[in-house]
C-alpha cells in the first residue's frame, strides 16, 4: 500500500454509532471529543452511549441471531460476505489506517502495514466458516448414532482498546462471525473512530441489519453495560488486567463466556551467544515500536552479563537517534504516547525506577524540539540496574521504557522470566539450538519468539498464561471460542427401555 501522507487537521469529524442497520445518535443526545494526541486537539466527536443506547444494540444483535437472515445462512453464505467484507477493507485500507493514526498516534507506518495486512482475517475466517464442524462419536451404545453439532455463542460483547483497535476487534469478530455470531462492539473511548468508518464497510458489503452493532462512549458506562447486559452470551475483552477482572466477574453475574487478551511485562531474553546486533534490533522492536503500548511488548530485557555492557550501548546508542514526530510522516519512527494521562503514568514510572535505585542510561523525559511540544511524547527511555522485584519490572508501562536485567545461567533466566503474574510473549535471542528450544518450552507465555520479536498472525493462536488472559485468539481454535458443541442422540431400534435408569 501506498502511504500518501495528509495534513494533521482536516476539521472536526462527527460520528453516530451503528445499531440494527441504522446510523444513530446516543439516546442522551450526549457526544464526546476524540483527541488528535500529536496535536492535542479534538479532531473528531463520538457519540457517549449509556445503558440504554447498548441495550438497544444487544436487542438488535439478538434480533438479528434469532430472527433475521443471518441466523439461517449456511457458513458457505457467510463466508461470501466475509471475503466481499475482505475485498473492501483492502481497498480502504489506506483511509482506516489514517484514522487509526489521528486518533491513537501510532504510526501512519505501522497502523498502514496492519490495514494492510487485515484483509486476512477474513479471508482466513472465511475459509473456516464452512467447516465449523461437528463429529460422529463411536457411541458406546450399540443402539444409539451419536453426533456433535458446533453452534454458534450467540450474541457478542466486545470490548476493544486503544492501541491497535481495528487489529484487535478483528481478532474477535471474524472468527465470532465465521460462527455465525452476531456482534456488538464499545472501541475505547479515545479512538472509537476507525471502528465507525470500519462499519460504514460492513454494511456496504451486504450484511444483514444488527450483525454488526458499535456503541461509543465510557468503559465504566457503556461498556459495563454490555458486559453486564444478560442478552449477551459471550464477551470478548481485550485491556488491562484490572479491568479484565471486572469484565469476567461482571460476565459471570450472567454467566456469559468470557476470552480475555490482558496485560504483559514480557521478557526479552538475550543470551551471549546471540547474534548481538540482531538481538539489539529486536529488542528495539521489542519496546520502541508502537510507543511501547503493546500487550507484547519487551519491557523487561534479561541480558546475561557478559553481553550487557555490548547490548546497552548498542540499544542506547539507537534510541538516541530515533526520530520522534509527527505519526503521519512517514520518516518517523516513533509517535506520541495516546493521551495524555498515558503520558503521564510512563513518566510518573520512570521517577519510580529512579526512587528505586535503578538508572536511566538513556531518555528518561519529554523530548525537546519544536516539533514535539504539543503531542504526549516521552523519549524512547533505557534503564539498567533493575532488580527483578521493582516496580518498573513488575508493573505494565505501557510505554517506551526498557527495565534490564543482567543475568547469568539459563536456569536463572528461566526463573526471572517466568517471576511474574503475566504470561503474554516472550523472545530468546541464542544461537544454540537446543537452548533456544528447552527455554522457549519452559517459558510460561502464549508466545515465544526464538531470533525474532512481534510477530503475529491470523492463523496462528495468541493469548495469555497467567493473569494475561484467558482463551485464544486467532488460528482455527478461535472459531471454537465462539461456538457451542452441542450432543444429539439418535435412538436406532424402536425399542422403549426402563424409564427409572440412567441410559
Ligand atoms: P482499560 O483496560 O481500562 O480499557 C480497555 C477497554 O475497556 C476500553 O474500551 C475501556 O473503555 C473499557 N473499559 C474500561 N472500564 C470498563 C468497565 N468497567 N467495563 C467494561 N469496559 C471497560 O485500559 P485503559 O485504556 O484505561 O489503559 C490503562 C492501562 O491498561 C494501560 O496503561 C495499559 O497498561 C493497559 N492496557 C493494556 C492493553 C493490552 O492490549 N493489553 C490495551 C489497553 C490498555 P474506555 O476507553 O472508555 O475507558
Amino acid at each position: 500500500m501506498q502511504i500518501v501522507e495528509r495534513p494533521t487537521s482536516q476539521g472536526v469529524r462527527e460520528y453516530e454509532m451503528l445499531i440494527g442497520g441504522e446510523w444513530v445518535g446516543s439516546l442522551s443526545g450526549k457526544t464526546l471529543d476524540s483527541t488528535n494526541p500529536f496535536t492535542g486537539k479534538a479532531w473528531a466527536t463520538v457519540q457517549e452511549a449509556a445503558a440504554e443506547d447498548v441495550d438497544r444494540a444487544v436487542k438488535a444483535a439478538r434480533y438479528a441471531f434469532d430472527e433475521g437472515p443471518w441466523g439461517k445462512m449456511t457458513g458457505t453464505e457467510r463466508a461470501r460476505l466475509l471475503r466481499k467484507f475482505a475485498e473492501l477493507l483492502g481497498e480502504n485500507a489506506e483511509e482506516l489506517a489514517y484514522v487509526e493514526s489521528t486518533d491513537n498516534g501510532k504510526l501512519l507506518r505501522e497502523m498502514g502495514a496492519q490495514m494492510k495486512g487485515l484483509p486476512e482475517w477474513y479471508y482466513y475466517f472465511a475459509g473456516a466458516a464452512d467447516k465449523v464442524q461437528g463429529a460422529t462419536i463411536p457411541s458406546d451404545k450399540p443402539n444409539f448414532f451419536v453426533y456433535t453439532r458446533k453452534e454458534p455463542i450467540g450474541v457478542v460483547g466486545a470490548i476493544t482498546p486503544w492501541n491497535s483497535p481495528l487489529l484487535l476487534l478483528s481478532f474477535k469478530l471474524a472468527p465470532a462471525l465465521a460462527a455465525g455470531c452476531t456482534f456488538v462492539v464499545k472501541p475505547a473511548e479515545h479512538t472509537s473512530a476507525s471502528t465507525l468508518e470500519f462499519a460504514k464497510l460492513f454494511e456496504e458489503a451486504g450484511f444483514p441489519p444488527g450483525v454488526f452493532n458499535v456503541v461509543t462512549g465510557y468503559g465504566g458506562d457503556a461498556g459495563a453495560a454490555l458486559t453486564a447486559h444478560p442478552g449477551v452470551d459471550k464477551v470478548a475483552f481485550t485491556g488491562s488486567t484490572e479491568t479484565g477482572k471486572l469484565v469476567m466477574k461482571s460476565a459471570a453475574d450472567h454467566l456469559a463466556k468470557v476470552t480475555l487478551e490482558l496485560g504483559g511485562k514480557s521478557p526479552n531474553i538475550v543470551f551471549d551467544d546471540a547474534d548481538l546486533e540482531a538481538a539489539s534490533n529486536g529488542v528495539v522492536s521489542g519496546i520502541f515500536a508502537a510507543t511501547g503500548q503493546t500487550c507484547i511488548a519487551g519491557s523487561r530485557l534479561l541480558v546475561h552479563r557478559k553481553a550487557h555492557d555490548e547490548v546497552v550501548e548498542r540499544l542506547s546508542e539507537r534510541a538516541a537517534t530515533i526520530k520522534l514526530g509527527d505519526p503521519l510522516q512517514t520518516e518517523t519512527e516513533m509517535g506520541p504516547s495516546a493521551f495524555r494521562e498515558q503520558m503521564d503514568k510512563v513518566l510518573n514510572y520512570i521517577d519510580i525506577a529512579k526512587g528505586e535505585g535503578a538508572e536511566v542510561v538513556s531518555g528518561g523525559g519529554r523530548p525537546a524540539g519544536d516539533e514535539v511540544k504539543d503531542g504526549f511524547f516521552v523519549e524512547p527511555t533505557i534503564i539498567t540496574g533493575v532488580d527483578n522485584e521493582m516496580r518498573v519490572a513488575r508493573e505494565e508501562i505501557f510505554g517506551p521504557v526498557l527495565s534490564v536485567i543482567p543475568v547469568e545461567s539459563e536456569e536463572e533466566i528461566v526463573r526471572i522470566a517466568n517471576d511474574t503474574q503475566y504470561g503474554l510473549a516472550a523472545g530468546v535471542w541464542t544461537k544454540d539450538i537446543q537452548r533456544a528450544h528447552r527455554v522457549a518450552h519452559a517459558l510460561r507465555a502464549g508466545t515465544v519468539w526464538v531470533n525474532s520479536y512481534r510477530t503475529l498472525s491470523f492463523n496462528t493462536p495468541f493469548g495469555g498464561y497467567k493473569t494475561s488472559g484467558l482463551g485464544r485468539e486467532n488460528g482455527l481454535e478461535a472459531v471454537e471460542e465462539y461456538c457451542e458443541t452441542k450432543a444429539v442422540w439418535v435412538e436406532l431400534s424402536g425399542n422403549t427401555r426402563d424409564p427409572f435408569t440412567l441410559g
